[in-house]
C-alpha cells in the first residue's frame, strides 16, 4: 500500500513528486509508455524560467525526473486502465503492473493535442508541424504559417503567431467559426492574418528543407490547392486524458477535471488533480508545474489530517 500514487510524468506530476518525496511521503509515480508528457514532443523550451539559453523539452523532463528520484520518488512504467475511488484505500488497475493501492492519488495525466490525422502530419511533427504556438512560434520568424482550426485556440494561436510570421493563414473546414466573437474580431482586425475558410486539410506536403505547405480541398468547388507554408500549426482542440477514471471524478462537459477553486481537490477527498488534465486555459509547463506543487501540498495536508484522525480514533 502506498501513501500516494501520482499518475503521469509531465511537469505537473514530476513537480508533485519532487515536493512529496522531499516531504518523506515516498510517492510512487506511474509513467505511461511515453513518459514526460507533451514537452517531450517539442524541441527547445525557451520560456521555462531559470534557463536563459533555453533547454530541450526532453532534457527538462529528464532533469525533473532525476530531481524527484534523488529525494526518494519511485517510478513504475504502466498505463492506468481503471480506478476504484469508491472505497479506501483507493485501487488502481495498471496495465503492465497489476493492482495498486494508495491512501491518496494525484492525477496529472495531461491532455493530448488533437491532430488532423492526414498524410504527412505525424512525419513532420517538430519539423514544421506543431500544436503549440507558444512553444514553437519563435522558430518561424519571417516565415509563412498556416493555423488550422476555427475555435478560440486557433484565433489565439493565429494572433500570437503574427508576432513572428510574415503571414499567417487561417484554414478552417467551415465558413462559420466556432470561436467567440471577441476572439474572432481580434483575429479579423489583424492585417497579417489571411483566411482560407471552407477548406478541408488533406495533406501536409514536405519540401526539400522544412515544409512546402498544406494541400486542401475547397469545399465549395471541390478543387484541391496547395497553400504554401513553412509551418502548420494544428489548433483543433485538446482531449484531457480522463477516460480511465470511468466517470468517478467530476469533470466538465469536455472531460477536464473540475477542482475546487484555488486548490487541487477533486470531488473525492484524497484525490487531487494538477496540470493540463484540469486546465484548458493556460496549458503551460510552468503553470502545470505550479499546480503540481499545489497538489503535493494539498495531498500532504490531507495525509497528515488522516494520520491525526487515526491517532485520535
Ligand atoms: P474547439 O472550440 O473545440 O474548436 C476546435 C476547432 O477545430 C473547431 O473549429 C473545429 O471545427 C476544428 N476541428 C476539429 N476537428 C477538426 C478536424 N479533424 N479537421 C479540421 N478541423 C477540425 O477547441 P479550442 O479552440 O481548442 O477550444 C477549447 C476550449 O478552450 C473552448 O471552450 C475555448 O473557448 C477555450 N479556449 C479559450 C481561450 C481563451 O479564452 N483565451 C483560448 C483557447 C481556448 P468545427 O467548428 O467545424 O467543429
Amino acid at each position: 500500500m502506498h501513501k500516494t500514487i501520482i499518475i503521469g510524468t509531465g511537469p505537473a506530476g514530476l513537480t508533485a513528486a519532487i515536493y512529496l518525496a522531499r516531504a518523506n511521503m515516498e510517492p510512487l509515480v506511474i509513467e505511461g509508455w511515453q513518459p514526460g508528457g507533451q514537452l517531450t514532443t517539442t524541441t527547445e523550451v525557451e520560456n521555462f524560467p531559470g534557463f536563459p539559453e533555453g533547454i530541450l523539452g526532453s532534457e527538462l523532463m529528464s532533469n525533473m525526473r532525476k530531481q524527484a528520484q534523488r529525494f526518494g520518488a519511485t517510478f513504475k512504467t504502466g498505463s492506468v486502465r481503471s480506478v476504484d475511488f469508491s472505497k479506501r484505500p483507493f485501487t488502481l488497475e495498471v496495465e503492465g503492473i497489476g493492482q495498486l493501492q494508495a491512501e491518496s492519488v494525484i492525477i496529472s495525466t495531461g491532455a493530448s493535442a488533437k491532430y488532423l490525422g492526414i498524410p504527412g502530419e505525424q512525419d513532420n511533427v517538430g519539423r514544421g508541424v506543431s500544436t503549440c504556438a507558444t512553444c514553437d512560434g519563435f522558430f518561424f520568424r519571417g516565415k509563412k504559417i498556416i493555423v488550422v482550426g476555427g475555435g478560440d485556440s486557433a484565433m489565439e494561436e493565429a494572433s500570437f503567431l503574427t508576432r513572428f510570421a510574415s503571414e499567417v493563414r487561417l484554414v478552417h473546414r467551415r465558413e462559420e467559426l466556432r470561436a467567440s466573437k471577441i476572439m474572432q474580431d481580434r483575429a479579423r482586425e489583424n492585417e497579417k492574418i489571411t483566411w482560407s475558410l471552407n477548406r478541408t486539410p488533406l495533406e501536409v506536403v514536405p519540401g526539400d528543407i522544412g515544409l512546402k505547405g498544406l494541400r486542401v480541398r475547397n469545399n465549395e468547388t471541390g478543387e484541391e490547392e496547395l497553400l504554401e507554408a513553412d509551418g502548420v500549426f494544428v489548433a483543433i482542440g485538446h482531449t484531457p486524458n480522463t477516460g480511465f477514471l470511468g466517470g468517478q471524478i467530476t469533470t466538465d462537459e469536455q472531460g477536464y477535471i473540475l477542482v475546487k477553486p484555488g486548490t487541487s481537490e477533486t470531488n473525492i477527498p484524497g484525490v487531487f488533480a494538477c496540470g493540463d488534465v484540469q486546465d484548458k486555459i493556460y496549458r503551460q509547463a510552468i503553470t502545470a508545474a505550479g499546480s503540481g506543487c499545489m497538489a503535493a501540498l494539498d495531498c500532504e495536508r490531507y495525509l497528515e489530517a488522516q494520520a491525526h484522525e487515526a491517532v485520535k480514533a
